[in-house]
């Protein structure tokens, strides 16, 4: 971990006279220099539209495009290319699911399942596709001890369950979701599941076929990679029943005047000029971790830093720490707290004084804050870059805040 370290020169900087602590890894993780360079040097000698070009250019930039897609299909265990949809992120794989299977496939009375630790991304597209087609939406319930109560699954899956849309990890409370279980139950009824892999992807190995899920949506920017490009990954057996999710260049091998024909997915879900540099920087993103991180160690690495910081903050005074504390010792790479008293924006305020990077506030999971009875909260989230020194140093950085006001 020491070694990957190196590889993200922007965490060599400091803030005023205090070296930067970059603990906000679930909102963006850092980029690597092989990112940059692969980014770079695109541009540099490989920039030309794609698909359509006849030039050397644009062979070149097709190649790489495409590359890029095989890389990302090999390194989530996909069985074949053509179920990885390059998409703008995780928010726009869920959408682009609503937009088009839903639309098609959801009408009145059917079901969704989704859970009450949603990031919005994964529960907005599903409040407006029930509102469009009178489907009922429901939820699994979270625990006090902040995990899903997977005891209700086999209540709550009935056969007018239509789709199971979860997260595989709380941005949140960090908790991990046992969706190959819930992927079984759903399809035990005849339902469909998506998986938000955006805050799993970063840390585990995926394996879609292992999972069993038939959408998996994700975004570059967590996982080491550019801003600007994400996946989602459809299941081969779903494809022919999809319509474009936006119309235009690109996803037509016929057009006449009042009607168009349109190629297969993934092409088909691609309309328009696509983020053609950032996917091949997803690809780079996908080289590192291939090549650089172990993620057996990664986890390890993870979970020690995560332990560090709930064991030097569960014991001071006013701080209140969620999530399923002792699973997050073993696995998670975040803490989520409040401190009594004080605003998380002013918590966070300070810890940027110290130079620690954190984020506050209800972090895209309106709801469930809500259930948590906290409108806002302090969230410190790591990656391999970051050192148990730095823990140290925000566990000190805390104690001064909550000792001394
Ligand atoms: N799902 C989860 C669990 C997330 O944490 C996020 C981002 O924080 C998203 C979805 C949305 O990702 P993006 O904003 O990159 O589309």
């Amino acid at each position: 971990m020491k070694n990957m370290r190196k590889d993200f020169p922007i965490l060599n900087q400091k803030v005023g006279d205090k070296p930067l602590i970059y603990f906000d890894t679930a909102a963006t993780s850092q980029r690597p220099q092989q990112v940059i360079d692969a980014l770079s040097s695109f541009y540099t000698d490989s920039n030309a539209n794609i698909h359509r070009g006849i030039h050397m250019l644009s062979e070149r930039a097709t190649e790489l495009y495409e590359t890029a897609r095989e890389k990302i299909a090999n390194f989530i265990g996909a069985a074949d290319s053509c179920e990885v949809v390059f998409t703008r992120g995780a928010t726009e794989g869920i959408n682009i699911v609503a937009e088009t299977w839903g639309m098609e496939n959801l009408k009145a009375g059917d079901e969704i399942l989704v859970s009450e630790m949603e990031h919005h991304a994964n529960l907005l597209p599903w409040q407006r596709l029930v509102q469009r087609t009178g489907a009922i939406l429901k939820f699994i319930p979270v625990t006090p001890g902040g995990t899903l109560a997977m005891d209700k699954l086999d209540e709550l899956i009935t056969p007018r369950t239509k789709l199971v849309a979860v997260t595989h990890a709380s941005n949140v409370l960090g908790t991990h979701v046992d969706v190959k279980t819930i992927a079984k139950k759903a399809h035990a009824v005849g339902a469909r599941i998506l998986v938000d892999a955006a805050q799993s992807i970063p840390h585990e190995k995926i394996d879609v076929q292992d999972l069993d899920c038939d959408f998996l949506a994700f975004s570059g920017h967590k996982m080491l990679g550019p801003t600007g490009i994400g996946i989602l990954y459809i299941k081969k057996e779903l494809h022919k029943a999809l319509p474009p999710y936006q119309v235009g260049g690109g996803i037509v091998y016929e057009v006449d005047f009042n009607d168009a024909q349109w190629l297969e997915v993934p092409q088909r879900l691609e309309a328009g000029t696509p983020a053609i540099a950032q996917a091949v920087g997803l690809g780079a993103a996908v080289d590192y971790m291939n090549e650089r991180v172990n993620f057996d160690e990664l986890k390890k690495h993870e979970a020690a830093l995560t332990t560090r910081a709930i064991e030097g903050l569960a014991p001071l005074p006013k701080v209140r720490l969620f999530g399923p504390l002792e699973d997050l010792k073993k696995s998670g790479h975040l803490v989520n707290f409040v401190v009594e008293g004080m605003h998380a924006h002013d918590v966070a305020e300070y810890l940027n004084c110290n130079g620690i990077a954190v984020r506050a506030g209800h972090h895209c999971a309106q709801p469930l804050a809500k259930k948590l009875g906290v409108p806002a909260s302090v969230r410190a989230s790591f990656h391999g870059y970051n050192t148990l020194d730095e823990v140290d140093s925000f566990v000190t950085a805390m104690t001064g805040l909550v000792t001394e006001g």
